[in-house]
């Protein structure tokens, strides 16, 4: 039966789950605060006398590429032809304190053959393989009980009759409940640089890796498996891609549209109600407005309150440097890694203590690498992103800024060789944690969601299919399965296919199916 769905926000959650509901033959609103569509994923010209710099202002590492291709494939699409993709090799390069440089392949062989060139003779490589097969096995875990379903206890990850099943429990036990990945990475490979450039799988989502669950690791098989892409004219091409799609489906794409709150009778959604006063009617909503805020600020009462005391956390905020440079580095990959001195100072001061670090890992896209659209030639557009802390009450960003960045630049010069930086700022903008707070509306300046800290349940977030509030469901990166660009799109996707199965909908069809299995990704 076809119904009336608002969507809240148009990140890249609030697309995928506009686009999938739009092709299972709902028709779609989606109400967006902002003048563009696609949330953090957006795009920052700088315009110099050189010529014009092009920036993605937030995600621009592209993992798991299948999550998008199910996303196309539900409305009978190819990716490739709508938004082509390049695979990227070395997938980092990462720069440390010691002055050693190691380039993260995802081709095993030449991973190991840089191991063996970084740390020779100490059979790490043998360690690293051991690593990645827990990874794997862990990634197979999660895909069986985590990924593509509205999950958010662990109660929701298992048919009860088939708990005590001994593969069942076999599983339980892989996922190294109680240990946390930092402690697994180290076991496997005991060399702090190479533990240092694992550990930074972990904030992709935000998270101390000595705080976050093992099961996290299942990132590494992610990324080694299933490779880093770049998608064609930048990041900001998924989010156009998606708005393109649910547009052409027929969604009704709204921005200007601020939700102020949800018309909510006896425990039912039956619509939202906009900051100008309008109401529309609808049979669902899916918000893609950060969780908790959807509770607290737009349900409120008793479920609001309730969801404001579970004990989550923002998970970390950043500073990004959008430097117009009028040269090249040419030591540098499309993704490099400049990384602190010391990852524990490092993450007990953004994690623990709530303060920026004062020798930060700074992450940087060199995007001229593999795209020369986004620079004019022989010039770089250098995007540099340090995580910060969540926001606090006491960080003033507009006094914080200009030491900071500093720190960063005196840190890129002295860690990964750039010199001359300072002279060769033509351009520059910036992104703070208030600036993410304030443009995305999320909680506390969070750029991942929540974090996932907690080595037994750190890895569970509010469910897509709210317990609460029938016909509320939710997506984006602080809902089920969490941030980064493929989680948040698969949250739309669980999203919309959980408000399909509700309301009596198509379901997937076996061309979708196909197209999101890792067994096909994997060839
Ligand atoms: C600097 C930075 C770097 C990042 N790097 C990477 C990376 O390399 N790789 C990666 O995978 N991920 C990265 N991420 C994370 C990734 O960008 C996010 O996980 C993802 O884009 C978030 O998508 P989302 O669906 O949660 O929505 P968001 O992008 O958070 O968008 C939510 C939208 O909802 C709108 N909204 C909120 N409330 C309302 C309301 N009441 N009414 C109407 N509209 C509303 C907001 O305006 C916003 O547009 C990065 C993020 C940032 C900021």
């Amino acid at each position: 039966m076809a119904s009336h769905v608002v969507v809240i926000g148009s990140g890249l959650g609030g697309l995928s789950a506009a686009a999938v509901a739009r092709a299972r033959g709902h028709r779609v609103t989606l109400l967006e605060r902002n003048p563009w569509l696609g949330g953090k994923a957006a795009v920052l010209d700088l315009p110099t006398p050189m010529g014009n710099f092009r920036f993605d202002m937030g995600p621009t590492i592209l993992t798991v590429p299948r999550v998008l291709r199910r996303i196309f494939a539900e409305a009978g699409r190819a990716l490739d032809q709508h938004v082509p993709i390049l695979k990227l090799e070395p997938q980092w390069r990462c720069f440390f304190e010691d002055g050693t440089r190691a380039d993260l392949m995802g081709e095993l062989d030449a991973m190991l053959a840089e191991i063996e060139r970084v740390a020779p003779g100490r059979k790490l490589g043998e360690g690293y393989q051991r690593f990645q097969k827990v990874a794997r096995h862990l990634h197979d875990v999660s895909e069986k009980f985590f990924f593509w379903r509205p999950v958010e206890g662990i109660a929701d990850t298992m048919n009860v009759a088939d708990n005590f099943k001994p593969e069942v429990l076999k599983d339980v036990m892989a996922l190294r409940m109680g240990q946390s990945a930092a402690g697994v990475i180290r076991k496997h490979v005991p060399d702090a640089n190479l533990a240092q450039m694992l550990d930074h799988y972990m904030q992709y989502v935000g998270s101390n890796p000595y705080a976050a669950p093992a099961v996290l690791c299942a990132i590494g098989d992610m990324q080694s498996a299933e490779g880093v892409w770049y998608p064609k004219g930048g990041t900001r091409a998924v989010a156009e891609g998606l708005a393109k799609l649910a547009g052409e489906l027929g969604a009704e794409l709204r921005t200007n549209a601020e939700v102020t709150g949800l018309d909510i009778r006896d425990g039912v959604v039956r619509g939202v109600l906009l900051a100008d006063g309008e109401r529309i009617a609808c049979d669902a909503v899916i918000s893609n407005m950060d969780s908790i805020r959807t509770y607290t600020e737009l349900v409120g009462g008793r479920v609001g309150d309730a969801y404001a005391h579970k004990g989550f956390e923002a998970a970390c905020s950043g500073v990004v440097l959008y430097l117009a440079l009028n040269k090249r580095y040419e030591h540098l990959a499309h993704h490099d890694f400049v990384f602190s001195r010391d990852p524990e100072e490092e993450f007990d001061a953004i994690y623990k203590r709530g303060e920026p670090a004062p020798d930060p890992t700074a992450y940087l896209a060199a995007t001229s690498f593999s795209d020369p659209t986004a620079a004019p030639e022989g010039a770089e557009a250098l995007y540099v992103l340090v995580h910060t802390p969540w926001l606090r009450p006491h960080h003033d960003w507009k006094r914080m800024l200009p030491a900071y960045r500093q720190v960063i630049l005196d840190k890129l010069k002295r860690t990964a060789g750039l010199t001359d930086i300072e002279d060769r700022i033509i351009a520059e903008a910036h992104l703070t944690p208030q600036d993410i707070h304030e443009r995305y509306k999320v909680l506390n300046g969070a750029i991942y969601g929540l974090a996932s800290h907690g080595t037994f349940t750190g890895a569970f977030k509010p469910g897509n299919r709210s317990r609460d509030i029938r016909g509320l469901y939710l997506c984006g990166g602080a809902a089920h399965p969490g941030p980064g660009m493929p989680m948040v799109m698969m949250s739309g996707w669980i999203a919309a296919d959980a408000l399909d199965q509700d309301l009596g909908g198509r379901g997937m069809d076996e061309a979708a199916r196909i197209a999101g299995s890792r067994e096909t990704a994997l060839g």
